[in-house]
């Protein structure tokens, strides 16, 4: 991704990429947001609503790595908090307690829980979930309406960049011949292209 695009998510969401950058030996995201501009939407209001989840809940969402994977979005991340251990304790006992005196099977409790009431993670992960499935209809180098495609190497874009594709042009070799989402979002800047 556009290090501009990576540095307003930085800024952004401070706590979110925290292991951002760094000394290299030691930092989860050494390698960076690892997937195309087209996703920065994405990712953009997917942290805005991981913030919003957690609010003050003293939770804290840390991502480890982002990348394409398989032509969608992978986001790898943990979960701080200082109640975490016990949330989930409580709510395996109040589980195995439901299950026990009704009778029934423990995953459909869980099951059910789920439908009227979520944890704060688990809502975190729906959210992360919810992302990464749009990120295999949108399309990965502008952030157009997009499809997956290719065989060997699958990737997701809309029908303009992928007849780029299919000329054989690249992202990261002909930066020109693709929509700069950076400059369309942000106008130019004195930061250079890429
Ligand atoms: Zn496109």
């Amino acid at each position: 991704m556009d290090e501009r695009l990576q540095q307003k998510l930085v800024k952004r969401y401070p706590e979110i990429f925290r292991d951002y950058g760094g000394d290299m030996r030691y930092t989860c995201m050494a390698w960076g947001i690892e997937c195309g501009d087209g996703w920065f939407e994405l990712l953009n209001s997917m942290c805005h609503d991981i913030v919003k989840l957690c609010g003050d809940k003293d939770i804290q969402v840390i991502a480890h790595q982002v990348k394409e994977k398989f032509g969608g979005l992978r986001f790898y991340f943990g979960i701080e908090s200082k109640y975490t251990i016990l949330n989930r304790l409580d709510v395996k006992i109040r589980n195995l307690f439901f299950s026990h005196k009704l009778g029934i099977p423990y995953w459909k409790i869980v099951k059910f829980r789920r439908k009227i009431w979520k944890t704060i993670e688990e809502k975190i992960s729906d959210r992360i979930d919810q992302a990464e499935i749009e990120s295999e209809k949108t399309c990965e180098a502008c952030g157009k309406p997009g499809k997956m495609r290719g065989g060997n190497w699958v990737y997701t874009a809309c029908d303009s960049c992928d007849a780029k594709y299919t000329e054989g042009k690249r992202r990261w070799k002909h930066p020109e011949e693709f929509p700069n989402v950076y400059e369309q979002l942000f106008g130019e800047d004195s930061y250079g292209k890429l």
